[in-house]
């Protein structure tokens, strides 16, 4: 990116900034909208927040996100704030307004939490929700769900206290009685149904992951749908008790992405598509989930995976994998029984499972994938987090040829498998590019090359 004359400046105050993530969502928004915009940390005590909003303001800044522990004290040097910030007490996001001559202030967690619930088709209203913790974080939480009209809410909390100046607030802001606060050990007492869960409270953040706010079986039989505002890690405690209980969790990684888009349309006057938040959605997981040490080796039957994978692991010393290998031991049947006894979307969720599996136990490894795996966009991100992903791309026509002779691939068992190959490559090949860290031409050179080629990438 070039800077320039007309490099428009964006920001986020708050103190500590050195782990923020802000920066990738929004300079990668820069990149992919092409706009010539810079986003920056910056670090600032309590008691210059006032003046350092004014300054930003003097020095043409464009907009500025603002973080613990200013999102409350920010008020004060605003000459605006919307409704529901106003509601919340807390704003995250100053937008300039050039009449009033400073910024407004506008609260993007809540827009962003809900944008993101109702990307995973999660409807609120009428619903029986369950917020566990009284943070800040909670009263945005709790914000949205008045809003959206959820039916009855409890809010959960080890200080009973907070709960319930959170619920009292809410209860006079939406002159409604919908919302009830407890203690955390009175969980016992919720009705007995189904019901959404918003965990809210620090606990089961990296690194300690193994820890979960409530542990008991039986509170989680009624949890049909758990959200933890957690990211990091991707799956944490409550998560796995939520999925193993049968209900559908989800983390918080949606809720950072979306409360900074909304930011950066407030600022730029755009609108995010979706393609595009899915790519900034990609590169924040990326940052949080560096690549392990693996090799990992995706592309279209035929491209010589297997063949390449025996080299790396002959002359430079890697375990080989093959993940259809594993995941016809794990599931005892061929990979086309599975297709055939449970069908394709199965399949691709064994294999989310599997390469999860194989996160946490393997490494200096080369794997070589199924040709569909990457087709699942959840698949390709768990995959660059497994190692550096490496495309094999082979012509049609070269595959064809490879391939016109097997008898063992079952995709091919058709009228016209030239056909198929062609309409399968067509879909395939643009997964393969979004999924690929390195892009490898594996035709008209010898597996030792292209061997040779990916072990100097890794090395
Ligand atoms: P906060 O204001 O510090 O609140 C922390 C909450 O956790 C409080 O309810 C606190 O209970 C509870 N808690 C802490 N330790 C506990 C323990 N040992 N046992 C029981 N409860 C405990 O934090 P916050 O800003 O609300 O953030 C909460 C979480 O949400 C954090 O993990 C944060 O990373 C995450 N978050 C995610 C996003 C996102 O975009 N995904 C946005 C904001 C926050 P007490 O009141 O009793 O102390």
């Amino acid at each position: 990116m070039e800077i320039n004359g007309k490099t428009r400046i964006m920001g986020l105050l708050g103190n500590p900034v050195e782990h923020t993530l802000s920066p990738v969502i929004h300079n990668s928004l820069n990149q992919i909208l092409k706009k010539n915009g810079v986003y920056v940390p910056f670090l600032v005590e309590s008691e210059g927040l006032e003046t350092a909003v004014k300054g930003a303001y003097e020095l043409n800044v464009l907009g500025l996100n603002v973080t613990v522990p200013h999102k409350n004290q920010v008020m004060n040097a605003l000459v605006g704030t919307d409704a529901a910030a106003e509601g919340i007490g807390a704003v995250n996001t100053l937008v300039r307004n050039e009449e009033k001559h400073g910024y407004v202030g506008y609260n993007t967690d809540m827009p962003g939490l809900l944008r993101a619930v109702r990307s995973e088709g999660i409807e609120l209203k009428d619903k029986t929700v369950v917020i566990l913790g009284a943070g800040g974080a909670s009263k945005a939480v709790a914000y949205m769900c008045m809003q959206e009209q959820a039916g009855h809410i409890y809010i959960l909390n080890r200080t009973p206290d907070k709960a319930a100046d959170i619920a009292g607030h809410m209860n006079h802001l939406f002159g409604r009685d919908t919302m009830e606060a407890w203690a955390l050990e009175d969980y016992r007492k919720l009705p007995e149904e189904r019901f959404l869960v918003f965990q809210c409270t620090s606990i089961g953040l990296s690194p300690n992951v193994n820890q979960v706010v409530l542990e008991d079986a039986e509170f989680y039989s009624h949890v049909e749908v758990g959200i933890d505002l957690i990211y990091n890690p991707a799956e944490t405690r409550f998560m796995k008790l939520v999925t193993e209980a049968g209900g559908q969790a989800y983390n918080g990684l949606k809720m950072l992405l979306y409360q900074g888009i909304i930011a950066y349309e407030l600022w730029n006057q755009v609108s995010v598509t979706e393609e595009q938040a899915e790519a900034v959605y990609d590169r924040l997981y990326e940052a949080i989930h560096p690549s392990g040490d693996n090799i990992v080796l995706i592309g279209f039957m035929g491209s010589g995976k297997t063949t390449i994978a025996h080299i790396l692991e002959q002359t430079y010393g890697y375990t080989f994998l093959d993940t259809d290998a594993y995941i016809e031991k794990s599931e005892g049947m061929s990979i086309s029984q599975i297709f055939a006894a449970y069908g394709e979307d199965y399949f691709r969720k064994v294999e989310t499972r599997v390469l999860r599996e194989l996160q946490e136990r393997t490494h200096h490894a080369v794997i070589s994938t199924g040709g569909g795996m990457p087709l699942r966009r959840e698949n390709a991100r768990l995959l660059r987090e497994l190692g550096k992903v490496c495309y094999l791309q082979v012509s049609e026509e070269e595959i064809w040829q490879r391939v016109k002779d097997c008898h063992d691939r079952p995709l091919l068992e058709c009228e016209s498998p030239k056909e198929r190959i062609h309409n399968l490559l067509t879909k395939r090949h643009p997964r393969y590019m979004e999924a690929a860290r390195y892009f490898i031409p594996a035709e008209r050179r010898t597996p030792e090359e292209i061997a040779k080629e990916i072990q100097d990438l890794n090395g």
